[in-house]
């Protein structure tokens, strides 16, 4: 803590009193464990006992979950922007992270966000169109991919990427797609699509 203070009596007159361990799991980096930095406050105000506390970091994790505020809201995201069931959501969250997240976790933590997404994935036609373009935001260009339904013509998800490269533009269809209905994807006339589009499983 930068400034040192006990939160019980509000003493700044507190000792440091050794570390423990708490597991977190991000999104981009996996499960870590981080020492944790507890204190005892000098001032016996528990009832003329010693209070003891740690390091507040309630800012990126829940006091009862080892899974960060950030990967919860990702994980809800991705369900919600890529309208895959919980189950897929689960998947993916754990491919990419070499972790485990049960599907049951991530409908538990839609439920827990205030406006939490409708709880059926949308069915889609299986015709889609894909568009790539740079766009510049805040004097930084950056690489936006966007997938619509032909048939109805909606938007189903629009996502940047810092890099134009058959990585991101696979994850992006595949994750965005996943199942649904793969009939075929339209695009421009860029040849880098075609082998990515089918080898995804859709004509182009
Ligand atoms: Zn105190």
């Amino acid at each position: 803590m930068r400034y040192k203070c006990c939160p019980n009596c509000g003493s700044r007159d507190v000792s440091l009193y050794g570390t423990k361990n708490r597991e977190l799991i991000f999104s981009d980096r996996g499960k870590e464990t981080f020492k944790i930095q507890k204190y005892i406050c000098n001032k016996k105000c528990n009832g003329g006992k010693s209070f003891y506390f740690s390091t507040n970091i309630d800012d990126i994790v829940e006091p009862n979950s080892n899974y960060v505020k950030k990967f919860k809201k990702e994980a809800v995201e991705l369900y919600a922007e890529a309208l895959v069931s919980t189950r897929s959501s689960a998947n993916i969250m754990n491919s990419e992270n070499n972790i485990h997240v049960s599907h049951q976790s991530i409908q538990n933590w839609i439920l827990e966000m205030p406006e939490h997404p409708k709880a059926e994935p949308m069915t889609l036609s299986g015709y889609y169109a894909f568009d790539a373009q740079w766009v510049k935001t805040n004097g930084k260009w950056s690489f936006r991919l966007l997938l619509a339904d032909i048939k109805t013509e909606l938007i189903i998800r629009s996502k940047t990427y810092t890099e134009e490269n058959e990585k991101n533009i696979n994850k992006f269809i595949s994750k965005t797609l996943i199942n649904q209905k793969k009939i075929a994807i339209t695009t421009d006339l860029k040849t880098e699509y075609k082998p990515i589009v089918e080898k995804l499983g859709f004509k182009h």
